[in-house]
């Protein structure tokens, strides 16, 4: 196995890094750092054959724990310009988040009293595809997109988009030219804010009196529990409990009135908010949580610290087990060429010695290679032809979608390797 290669790859550049000196939500200085994945790539960055030969930039990734409010954070802030370059990540090639973004539409409709053909803006609106199930059900909606590539095919299906990052400037456009807006929802975009109060007060300006700010995060309750250690990358900067959330609403002029916990990426929080100003029945979920997050420690710095110590018994069960497989010349591949599994790979420092390529379904990524690892994706016609041995799941939150799509492989004979939350081999012989 390749041991730590990303350890001597290119130093890090400090004029893209910014360290995290105070806690993001609480400004508190009261930060101990719990886990330290040493250096590591960009893992949404996927090279081409010519980048191969390329000084590849590499950052310390290492997890902080705040002790005045409870947020875990990175210890350093990679620069959106460095970050977001080449960003690939596609939500509407996964049939589980369609299916989300369709469920996401008819709740908030029953939940929220919202009007019809209401205007919607989603920060961080990727390919279009939760938009586009807002327009279908007769909303007026908005894109907001950083990445050109993903802007430019949400404006393709005639959707208003503003190809820039969340701020004031781009939230005082949206009212000059729509005026206030009804809702404002972002899945999965609060964890890569690094200034989560310009973030919220943008918010805040664009929203009517009874607007409502919906928003969805992975929740760091099943983080510790399940182990999605891979889920730490760059681009997620803060790991968030609802009480810290909370917190930082507050202090922005919102009010959590409804909390539900969702499957999505191994498990979410969807937080729904009103403004301070109006009046609101706030759902007995909310004090729950909070209650469940002091009840389990999660406030403590003790259960962080055991969470570290459960990642490098991950670790060294799986290359254990993938290292008895190689000596038996059994052919290794992986599903998913996802950024948790560059991160799993490049942690463990499992490389092209071990895994002989990356099937992913998504067009672009197919010819390119991993970063760090360099291990090629390709798509999953060459599965169907070489038929490995063995199946690593690099993007175990769609595990049954991945185990349907290759159901033909497991029924005859294939063995998957799912390695969150714990090391397991799957067959015919010894399901799920
Ligand atoms: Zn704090």
């Amino acid at each position: 196995m390749a041991s730590k290669s990303v350890q001597t790859l290119s130093s890090v550049d400090p004029s893209s890094v910014k360290p995290q000196e105070s806690c993001r939500v609480c400004k508190a200085k009261n930060l101990v750092t719990y886990f330290d994945f040493g250096l590591m790539p960009l893992a949404n960055r996927n090279l081409s054959l010519s980048q191969l030969d390329l000084k590849e930039p590499v950052f310390p990734l290492q997890l902080l724990f705040c002790k005045t409010c409870g947020l875990s954070q990175l210890s350093l802030v990679v620069a959106p310009e460095v970050l977001y370059q080449g960003y690939t990540y596609h939500s509407s090639v996964s049939q589980t988040f369609q299916q989300h973004c369709r469920e996401i539409v008819s709740t908030l409709k029953q939940h929220l009293d919202l009007k019809p053909k209401g205007l919607v803006v989603e920060i961080a609106s990727n390919d279009g595809c939760l938009l586009s199930k807002f327009a279908e059900s007769g909303f007026q909606v908005i894109g907001v997109e950083p990445a050109k590539e993903l802007a430019s095919l949400t404006q393709a299906q005639g959707f208003t988009t503003f190809c820039q990052f969340w701020g004031p400037g781009v939230a005082v456009e949206i009212q000059r030219q729509f005026g206030k807006v009804d809702l404002v929802i972002g899945t999965n975009v609060m964890a890569h804010v690094d200034d989560l109060d310009e973030f919220l007060g943008a918010v805040n300006s664009i929203l009517g009196p009874e607007g409502h700010l919906v928003f969805e995060v992975p929740y760091m309750a099943n983080y510790i529990e399940q182990l999605e250690f891979d889920t730490t990358y760059h681009e997620h900067l803060s790991y968030f409990l609802l009480s810290p959330l909370k917190r930082v609403l507050e202090a922005n002029g919102f009010c959590i009135i409804d909390v539900q916990r969702l499957k999505i990426h191994g498990g979410s929080i969807r937080v729904i908010c009103g403004k301070k100003s109006a009046a609101h029945a706030v759902s007995a979920s909310v004090e729950a949580l909070l209650t469940f997050e002091r009840d389990m420690g999660l406030l403590e710095e003790d259960i962080y610290l055991k969470f570290a110590a459960r990642i490098h018994h991950l670790r060294d069960r799986l290359r254990l087990l993938l290292s008895s497989l190689k000596q038996k010349s059994k052919h290794i591949a992986a599903y998913g060429a996802s950024a948790k599994g560059n991160i799993l790979l490049n942690y463990c420092g499992i490389g092209k010695e071990t895994i002989d390529y990356i099937i992913d379904d998504t067009p672009q990524k197919q010819g390119k290679f991993q970063s760090g690892t360099h291990i090629p994706i390709v798509d999953s016609s060459r599965m169907l032809k070489e038929r490995p041995d063995y199946l690593l799941i690099l993007a175990w939150n769609f595990t049954e979608e991945l185990m349907n799509k290759t159901a033909k492989y497991y029924q005859t004979g294939g063995n998957y390797i799912v390695p969150i939350p714990e090391v397991k081999v799957l067959n015919s012989s010894s399901p799920l």
